[in-house]
């Protein structure tokens, strides 16, 4: 089978026997695909630091036929996220886009949309050396375009409509509910993050001006949006505790 070629984001790496790695990556025009890139392991290989977390590249693979793994021939680096991968802090915040990307993209299926905004996201991070704002318009976008945002208007149970006090959601039930129909355990959405949503909704990150005042509700969306995809993907997520440590 002839090569192929696509542009594509490294998601995940992990090691294959003593040489060798499988490389999970979303190709631009390809989807999410996994593959072996032989001799990743040794001390000096072709590959160089192009296999790193969120790192893009451009990649020359080798479909084959019986088996469910790509052979990866060949990749190089078309921009460095070099200060986001080697700080720990920054890192665990790639590695949270990292697994929601595994999570909610399906194999062989191209996504423009998800494609140009890992890249976004992980650049505005190394840019600005910071995750907070980068992931959850990370998380909120991904949640969108999965179709799984919940109206931010009114409470899902009684319709009533939201004043600017908070809503409430957990992982357990899709929407957003009023005060008198919180259940036990549900967290607060309050009207400012609400507000950031539909900052995010029209503005491109890189445009949006991130100052500490903003934080918590940057942090009550990012919950929210972490806790749908949950839903959505009946899965826990484990790597945001991580960002707790960094
Ligand atoms: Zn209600």
């Amino acid at each position: 089978m002839p090569a192929r070629e696509t542009e594509a984001i490294i998601l995940k790496t992990f090691p294959l026997g003593e040489a060798d790695r499988v490389v999970s990556f979303l190709g631009r025009t390809s989807g999410r695909l996994r593959g072996v890139a032989a001799g990743a392991r040794r001390l000096k290989n072709r590959f160089g630091s192009t296999l790193e977390i969120l790192s893009h590249v451009q990649i020359w693979y080798v479909e084959r036929e019986t088996r469910e793994l790509v052979r990866i021939q060949q990749a190089e680096l078309l921009d460095s996220l070099h200060k986001a991968q080697s700080d720990y802090g920054l890192s665990t915040g790639l590695a949270v886009i990292s697994e929601i990307a595994e999570l909610v993209l399906p194999e062989h299926e191209v996504s423009e949309a998800m494609f140009r905004l890992i890249l976004l996201c992980a650049r505005e991070i190394e840019r600005t050396g910071n995750w907070e704002l980068p992931l959850s318009y990370f998380a909120f976008w991904t949640v969108r375009l999965g179709g799984w945002l919940p109206r931010f208007d009114r409470c899902a149970a009684c319709q009533a409509a939201f004043d600017a006090g908070p809503a409430f959601y957990d992982a357990r039930r899709a929407g957003l509910f009023c005060g008198k129909c919180r259940r036990p355990g549900m967290k607060p959405l309050q009207g400012e993050a609400r507000a950031l949503a539909e900052r995010f909704t029209g503005e491109r990150l890189d445009r949006i001006a991130y100052d500490k005042s903003m934080r918590g509700c940057v942090d009550e969306l990012r919950a929210a949006a972490f806790a749908w995809i949950e839903l959505n993907a009946e899965r826990r997520l484990t790597t945001p505790e991580l960002l707790e440590t960094a």
